[in-house]
């Protein structure tokens, strides 16, 4: 295959002799009493990599939003408040402890909820307001909480995305009364699978980690003797050690993300139409997922950038469908730019070790999709 034609993936992971290292000790000598040693590390190290009181590694960023959900009481009859531009991770949860979720508009600039309608919809039932930090963009986490704190609802950050971005010195997911991480392949820092629940109240933590052990209380003497139904949403030690050796790296993994959008941004900055992922004063990208966004009156849709990065053998991804639009909840059609941004958009392909040139590869398609809109072509015509 060409450099040309060589595929181009979405994300891909940046695994170093490290993380090889730390797995290979984890599963040669990480048993016994030594079953928990690299998920104790990895814990604290994220710990204090966030700037919060607690961490508790988990199997899945879903895991751990459910056991936190479940921690706040949260359950029949309950309302949660989210955005419609959403991963379904986020809402599942809600449902499954049988509350339900209340999907509001994003903002068209940050592509995160919109406080205001976020208020709007608050009633006696709502019981929390999960702010969810989309590709990396921060939601407005001074007027969320602001909400929050008048209205007596707890605000929860899904920071899944979200690693390495920063809200006025204040880390994603450090914010709320917790937060939640995802470490899967796809993600800025990974563990294969995996996740992290963070928070500085002392009381919640406690309570997530007694039903993270299936509700056996680390206080309790007693041999097999859960006091409560829990959950059970645990990392192995073995991804806990790929994710000893990715914290490691953290700065440079996110430094590495950050330089990619950059370069974009760059190689797009005469298009004024388009937009990509912003950051504000005040506060830092992480950059999970370069997003570009294309005026409506460009007249680019989503299938005719989908059509045109797979003739050029790149894997573009459809920015997220607003979870309204799927069969199991109720359509939303006035959740607006949750509706109307999917279509004129798409994610771009990021990861470590992506090439100056792969990126001038993905750009050329915009340009060129763009060129031949100009010139009155249909789409495909110049990709043939
Ligand atoms: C990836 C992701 C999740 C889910 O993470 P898992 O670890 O797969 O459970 C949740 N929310 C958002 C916003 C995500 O991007």
């Amino acid at each position: 295959m060409t450099a040309k034609t060589a595929r181009i993936s979405y994300t891909r992971p940046s695994i170093t002799e490290l993380e090889v290292a730390y797995a290979t000790d984890a599963a040669a000598t990480g048993w016994g009493e030594h079953c928990y040693d690299y998920i104790v590390r990895f814990e604290d190290g994220f710990r204090k990599h966030l700037g919060v009181g607690h961490a508790i590694a988990t199997s899945s960023c879903t895991g751990a939003m459910h056991m936190g959900l479940a921690a706040l009481g949260i359950g029949e009859g309950d309302e949660v408040i989210l955005a419609d531009t959403n991963w379904i991770a986020t809402a599942a949860p809600v449902v499954h402890l049988g509350a339900t979720p209340v999907f509001v508009d994003i903002l068209p600039d940050s592509w995160c909820i919109d406080p205001a309608d976020a208020e709007r919809h608050i009633t006696p039932k709502t019981k929390a307001i999960i702010a969810t930090h989309i590709y990396g963009n921060l939601c407005d986490m001074d007027r969320l909480l602001d909400i929050g704190h008048r209205h007596g609802i707890p605000v929860i950050e899904d920071a899944a995305e979200a690693i390495g971005s920063v809200w006025h010195g204040r880390r994603a997911g450090s914010m709320g009364i917790f937060g939640t991480f995802s470490f899967h392949g796809t993600k800025t820092l990974t563990t294969g699978e995996g996740g992290m629940f963070v928070t500085s109240d002392d009381a919640l933590f406690e309570k997530v980690l007694t039903s993270s052990n299936h509700g056996r209380a680390r206080n309790q003497k007693k041999q097999f003797w859960p006091d409560d139904i829990g959950f059970k949403y645990k990392m192995s030690n073995i991804q806990a050690a790929l994710g000893c050796g990715q914290l490691e790296r953290i700065e440079g993994l996110i430094a590495r993300k950050r330089e990619i959008l950059a370069s974009y941004a760059d190689k797009l900055k005469a298009y004024q139409s388009i937009s990509l992922n912003p950051e504000n004063a005040g506060t830092v990208n992480g950059a999970w997922m370069p997003t570009a966004v294309f005026e409506r009156d460009m007249g680019i849709t989503r299938e005719m950038l989908q059509q045109a990065f797979s003739a050029a053998n790149i894997d573009a991804r459809v920015f997220f469908h607003p979870l309204t639009s799927l069969p199991m909840f109720s359509e939303k059609r006035d959740n607006r730019h949750a509706w109307d941004i999917p279509e004129r958009a798409i994610n771009l392909p990021s990861y470590h070790d992506m090439t100056e040139d792969e990126i001038g590869r993905v750009t050329d398609v915009i340009v060129g999709l763009i060129d031949s809109r100009a010139a009155g072509e249909p789409p495909l015509a110049k990709s043939a």
